[in-house]
């Protein structure tokens, strides 16, 4: 029993029992001792800035503030000129190819059937160890009866929490020692861990913004860096294989894994997680600072009918090709060496029996060559929840017959036993498990675990050196997405009386939500206690004698729960009255507003507007006629209708990370630009849930004003400080054939007064095609950084597969006709022979 099963016990215990909730702090202008923040974060931190000039004045209503003369942008400084060139060059850079095929086959004629099944077997660590949380130990006769006995090749996860690098080393070294000094072969055993946004399992380690607010940045240098962060720390803790990245396509809100991904746009979140793949694996898996990346999850996981996780999902053919295929298609290319599986059903065939998917699509169409790895318990799951299999024994026959490699069973031997029967049987081929056999060692050499099965000690130095936290800053920051902002009230000047209040304003739960040294990223006790959070940051900044801090509303986790396996989603209010007088002595309001922590099943929500403890807060709050700042903390957009309209500024932060509040704070004072920009389409009403890319007939207003495409924000919307006009759109020819090139060029100019990083996405509209063709597709995007009045012209070039769709014969067609060209409001027309 894991995850959702002991979260649901402790709601209902905690309610049984009426449990007492915990007091949250009520805090007002604290005349606490200083935090170790405060001075660490305007001396020795990254975040600290150089002073205002006065000759860059911002206008703002009547809250007139300072620019600096220059910003810290972070480590990463190249500008991605042509998101083409970055994805090109990063498919490319694949490693050495190392011939390993006859130690492989050498290695094969000496196992038993046993020894196969066994490294095709992976086993969570509860399964070789004892204890809980920091307390974890190996058990050794656990540890005999799974790597010696059942010779199982593969260990996962954590038992309940993020360990010291220490404690990973004893971990898995112990484990190491068994598999090659006590196994007739010494085959190593492939440890596998979640690194979602950093190595989140390995205390001290850098966390970075989770995936939906790395694609805000639109920055892939930086997402690849993040990754090769992410990388040396999880291979420094002894483990090779990271659970990421997550390809799936965030197209319905309501999934509570939807921050898991990159948004809504098949072409940018192949661009983000191809950068991903090459950061883990770099150009040499096998070093001492990569490790494998696991795709995942493949494909049409995220796009459940009811948003609830793990529901069915209608995909016909060609949208799955058109839509969740192609994050997929361009990480298999760019080498990526696993593959995990969709762990619900797609029309009908749960994704671990799918043949066509797992053989058909990937293996011959993609030409993947590396393992696939099941998802948590899927193969049991294909009787006791899909019911696609009578027996366990069957299930385990259809699913290693449709494709599947290695079975993350994980919790007992079933996988081993029934598969080892199925051989001796004749219902699954000898050679079916050599191919396996062959992809799982073939993987674990090029990773160079046989040379290397140890932890090296020299690596602990690597993890959370100052560097990459300030990789982490400046990804927090260039997430940050600002949305709106009447009568440029920001920034703020840095000598006003703020209110920080709102259920996200002091949480680092959710400033980085699940994956966070916990599974639902729900003990506060974890977080490190040194990185402030959006209130913390503020006083830091401007001195806790002009922050006051009222909570308002809380999101906890329910009472009595445990943390490692229930998500915070418990709101309630706590003082809203008190927000509301502070609101009346301040000069303005920060209102940070969001979620919790969850992930998977357990974040399920049948609502997405945002919880009413903070709307009435909200409502509350603007009622005083105080100018708000809404800074939004959340994996998903949840719905603001109610509160929009009369906040002067919103500022979407996602899930910025133990950065965050840093984050969030410089571009509320502006010491840093804001540039991210929105990767989904932000709905405005819980049913209006369409994406930037819909069909034109769908913006018809079909029922009296009600029913027009009208999002609270669109997908690509993100305000600077300073402004950006676009001119001069040239297309090189105004018709193209079959092989030419399209070169499209344009002109930027930073046209204020404040230097800034710009996002320029090129869209292309197909006027008329046999499917009805989408309102527009977004093909191309770059980031360039412009000095107040320096001008660029980028050029991208167009090929004819850019033009393509995925026709009803679900094969990618081109058909000649007309198309438009869209970036940065201008649009210009070509035909295609
Ligand atoms: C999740 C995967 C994860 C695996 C191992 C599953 O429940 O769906 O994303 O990699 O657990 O923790």
């Amino acid at each position: 029993m894991r995850k959702a099963a002991l979260a649901l016990l402790a709601v209902s215990l905690s309610m049984c029992f009426g449990l007492p909730l915990q007091r949250a702090e009520n805090v007002t202008t604290p005349q606490a001792p200083q935090a170790p923040w405060a001075t660490q974060m305007t001396t020795a931190m990254p975040g600290a800035l150089p002073s205002s000039s006065d000759t860059n004045l911002v206008k703002s209503n009547g809250l007139t503030a300072q620019a600096p003369a220059s910003d810290e942008w972070g480590p990463v400084t190249a500008d991605v000129n042509d998101s083409d060139e970055f994805f090109q060059k990063a498919i490319r850079t694949t490693g050495p190819q190392r011939d390993n095929a006859s130690r492989i086959e050498a290695l094969l004629k000496r196992m038993t059937l046993e020894d196969k099944v066994g490294q095709m077997t992976q086993l969570q660590i509860g399964m070789v160890s004892t204890g809980h949380d920091q307390d974890i130990r190996i058990d050794p006769a656990k540890l005999e009866k799974a790597v010696v006995r059942y010779g199982v090749g593969s260990i996962l996860n954590v038992s309940d929490q993020a360990l010291t690098v220490d404690r990973w080393h004893d971990i898995i070294r112990q484990i190491q020692e068994v598999a090659t000094k006590k196994t007739k072969l010494g085959i190593p055993v492939i440890y596998g861990i979640d690194s979602i946004h950093g190595a989140n399992y390995v205390q001290g380690a850098t966390l970075f913004p989770q995936e939906i607010g790395m694609a805000a940045t639109w920055n892939p240098e930086l997402m690849r860096r993040a990754a090769e962060i992410t990388a040396s720390e999880t291979r420094a803790a002894g483990i090779p294989w990271s659970f990421s990245p997550v390809l799936d396509i965030g197209r319905q809100p309501l999934w509570p894994r939807f921050w898991e991904t990159f948004g809504e746009d098949p072409y940018l979140a192949k661009v983000m997680g191809v950068a991903f793949v090459r950061g883990l694996e770099g150009s040499d898996v096998s070093s001492q600072d990569h490790v494998a990346a696991s795709l995942k999850h493949y494909m049409g996981y995220s796009f459940p009918l009811t948003g609830r996780d793990r529901t069915p999902a209608w995909i016909p053919e060609n949208y799955l090709r058109e839509y969740f295929l192609p994050t997929f298609d361009a990480a298999v290319k760019a080498g990526a060496h696993t593959v995990m599986i969709n762990s619900g059903e797609i029309n009908g065939v749960p994704g671990h029996i799918n043949h066509h998917i797992l053989t058909d699509i990937l293996r011959d169409e993609l030409g993947f060559k590396g393992f696939v790895v099941s998802d948590w318990e899927d193969i049991k799951k294909l009787v006791n929840i899909w019911r696609v299999a009578p027996t366990e024994k069957e299930a385990t026959r259809m699913a290693v017959m449709a494709g599947i490699d290695m079975s993350m069973v994980p919790s007992d031997y079933s996988f081993s036993d029934n598969l080892i029967a199925l051989v001796k049987e004749g219902a699954v081929p000898q050679s079916r498990i050599d191919e396996a056999v062959r992809r799982i060692l073939k993987v674990k050499f090029e990773l160079g675990l046989f040379e290397n099965p140890m932890p090296d000690a020299s690596l602990k130095s690597k993890v959370g050196l100052p560097e990459s936290r300030k990789a982490s800053l400046q990804a927090a920051r260039e997430s940050m997405t600002l949305l709106k902002n009447s009568d440029n009230l920001l920034p703020l000047s840095k000598n006003r009386k703020v209110l920080v209040t709102g259920p996200t304003a002091d949480s680092l739960i959710s400033l980085n939500n699940g994956w966070t040294y916990v599974w639902q990223g729900s003990e506060e006790s974890l977080y490190p206690k040194d990185r402030p959070t959006i209130r913390r940051a503020i006083a830091a900044k401007i001195g806790e004698a002009n922050v006051t801090y009222v909570p308002g509303t809380r999101i906890t986790l329910p009472a009595g729960s445990t943390s490692n396996n229930t998500p915070t989603d418990k709101e309630e209010e706590v003082d809203i009255a008190a927000a509301v007088a502070a609101a009346r002595n301040a000069d303005v309001v920060v209102l940070c507003l969001g979620e919790g922590s969850y992930t998977e099943t357990p974040g399920n929500i049948t609502d997405l507007n945002l919880g009413e403890p903070q709307l009435k807060l909200a409502e509350a709050i603007e009622a005083t006629g105080k100018p708000v700042v809404i800074v939004l903390v959340e994996g998903r957009p949840r719905i603001i209708n109610r509160i929009a309209d009369r906040a002067g500024a919103i500022l979407m932060a996602y899930n910025p990370g133990n950065e965050g509040g840093t984050a969030v704070a410089d571009v509320l004072f502006g010491d840093f630009n804001p540039g991210g920009k929105l990767p989904f389409t932000y709905p405005r009403t819980p049913n209006g849930l369409i994406t930037y890319d819909h069909k034109p007939f769908e913006t018809e207003d079909t029922a009296f004003g009600n029913m027009a495409f009208k999002p609270q924000f669109e997908f690509g919307d993100g305000l600077s400080y300073t402004t950006f006009a676009y001119s001069d759109l040239r297309l090189s020819q105004k018709t193209i054939g079959e092989s030419d090139e399209l070169s499209v060029s344009v002109k930027v100019t930073n046209s204020g007064r404040r230097a800034g990083k710009e996002v320029a996405l090129l869209y292309v509209s197909d006027l008329v095609a046999s499917l009805s063709p989408a309102n527009k597709r977004l093909k191309r995007f770059a980031k360039v950084y412009l000095e107040p009045g320096q001008s660029r012209t980028l050029t991208f070039k167009l090929r004819r597969d850019d033009l393509s769709f995925i026709g009803s014969g679900n094969k990618p067609i081109v058909e000649p006709g007309e198309f438009d060209v869209l970036i940065g409001g201008l649009r210009e027309k070509f035909a295609l022979k």
